[in-house]
């Protein structure tokens, strides 16, 4: 039997974990650096209605050999071994790597003033400077940033987002939607500033470049992240934005695979591509760990994401290109469809918002759209009357 072990214990090496005991492998062994049992990462910038930030993930792991707070140092591939930092090694037949990501700092903030926002512990010390009426800067416009500027505005707080870009919301979501989105938060009270240049944090706030001070009880950088690749790179694995791994999610080095927000994948519909969301760290952990078990397979699944604010829900099925022609479909409630058909008039791509949940079953069936390669008049689409699941049983 083979020793599988699993460097990250976030849903990409949980859900291989899982894979690889549904292979019916029993020596599984999975490595988590962080001291607490393994939790999801998306309500910690948007907790629960009871205000609940810390959801444990819930996946069986029995028969798993689960150890926390257990950091992996080194990789010794010749010896097919990993190095813990308390001195221990272990063996392995075949390795993951789900090492996920970290926040990227701000180059104006070199002693690391601002908060991030990744971990429990990062969350934890974030709600925890939540004080009605205090002020908070956010450094950082996108999906995360403005999770958290809504959070920290309905717990009270005077929230201004400052973002180096001309737009907020720029990577990856429509600008259409990312619009109603900035509405939304300025609606709410929250201000957001664009093409902000920040020359320093201090205890006392931001100090932008053109000489304005904010002042702030609580500073957020929101600007990103760096894939994992420490142990990779060490180890001379390839790495380009993260570790590179092919169509079975396998790196250079054959017994070894990776997954979720640390791979860059070779992805049939992409080419080589790096997904940071959810679904994505899902699917390519449970595929890593069929493949590990060594199911042939090619990874395909199509990217998906959602983001909530105040009560409106955002999903988006495929990657967003803004040079695809879109088609819009306005439903009740003021809810918004939006498709992309590339060149052939197949749908490419789609995203919604809305209030709750209610663009949920559409973008699901756009999703089954593009699965098909289906090819779709622009009118049909963009016509609230006729059901996507007709347009779908046609195609
Ligand atoms: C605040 C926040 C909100 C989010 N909201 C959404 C959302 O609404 N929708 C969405 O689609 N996505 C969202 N995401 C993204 C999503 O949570 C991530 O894409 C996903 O968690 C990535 O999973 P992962 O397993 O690849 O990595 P991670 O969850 O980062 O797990 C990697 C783990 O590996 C551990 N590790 C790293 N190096 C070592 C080592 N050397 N030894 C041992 N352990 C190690 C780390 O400590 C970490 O626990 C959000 C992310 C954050 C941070």
């Amino acid at each position: 039997m083979s020793r599988y072990v699993i460097v990250g214990a976030g849903e990409a090496g949980l859900r291989a974990a899982r894979a690889l005991r549904e292979a019916g492998q029993d020596d599984v062994v999975l490595l988590g650096g962080e001291p607490h049992p393994p939790y999801e990462r998306p309500p910690l910038s948007k907790p629960d209605a009871d205000g609940a930030f810390h959801r444990p993930i819930a996946i069986d792991l029995s028969g798993v050999d689960v150890r926390l707070g257990a950091v992996v140092e080194a990789l010794d591939r010749a010896a097919g071994r990993v190095h813990l930092a308390d001195g221990s090694v272990i063996g392995y037949d075949r390795l993951l790597l789900a090492t996920g990501a970290r926040p990227r700092r701000l180059a104006a903030d070199p002693d690391g003033v601002a908060l991030t926002l990744r971990t429990l512990a990062d969350a934890t010390a974030i709600h925890g400077r939540a004080r009605p009426g205090g002020r908070a800067v956010i450094v950082g416009a996108g999906l995360i940033g403005l999770e958290l500027a809504a959070t920290l505005r309905l717990a009270g707080m005077d929230v201004t987002v400052l973002e180096a870009g001309p737009r907020a919301l720029a990577r990856g979501v429509p600008a259409e939607i990312a619009d109603t989105i900035v509405a939304r938060h300025r609606a709410e009270g929250v201000r957001i500033a664009v093409d902000q240049r920040i020359e320093a944090v201090t205890a006392d706030g931001v100090r932008l470049a053109d000489g304005l001070v904010l002042p702030a009880d609580l500073v957020v950088a929101a600007v990103g992240v760096v894939p994992d690749v420490r142990l990779a790179e060490a180890a001379g694995l390839a790495c380009d934005n993260g570790i590179r791994v092919d169509a079975r999610l396998a790196t250079d080095d054959p017994a070894i695979f990776a997954a979720g927000d640390c791979a860059a994948v070779d992805h049939p519909r992409y080419g080589r591509v790096r997904f940071e969301s959810w679904r994505s760290a899902c699917d390519q952990g449970a595929f890593a760990g069929r493949a590990m078990a060594g199911a042939p397979d090619r990874f395909a699944a199509l990217p998906w994401f959602w983001s909530d604010h105040y009560d409106l829900g955002l999903q988006a099925v495929g990657l967003h290109d803004p040079a695809r022609a879109a088609v819009r479909r306005e439903l009740a409630d003021g809810a918004v469809l939006r498709f992309e058909l590339d060149g052939d008039g197949r749908l490419a791509a789609a995203a919604g918002i809305g209030p709750g949940t209610a663009i949920a079953r559409d973008v699901r069936l756009a999703e089954m759209l593009i699965d098909k390669a289906a090819r779709l008049p622009a009118d049909a689409l963009a016509d609230p009357g006729i059901a996507l699941k007709a347009l779908l049983r046609g195609a």
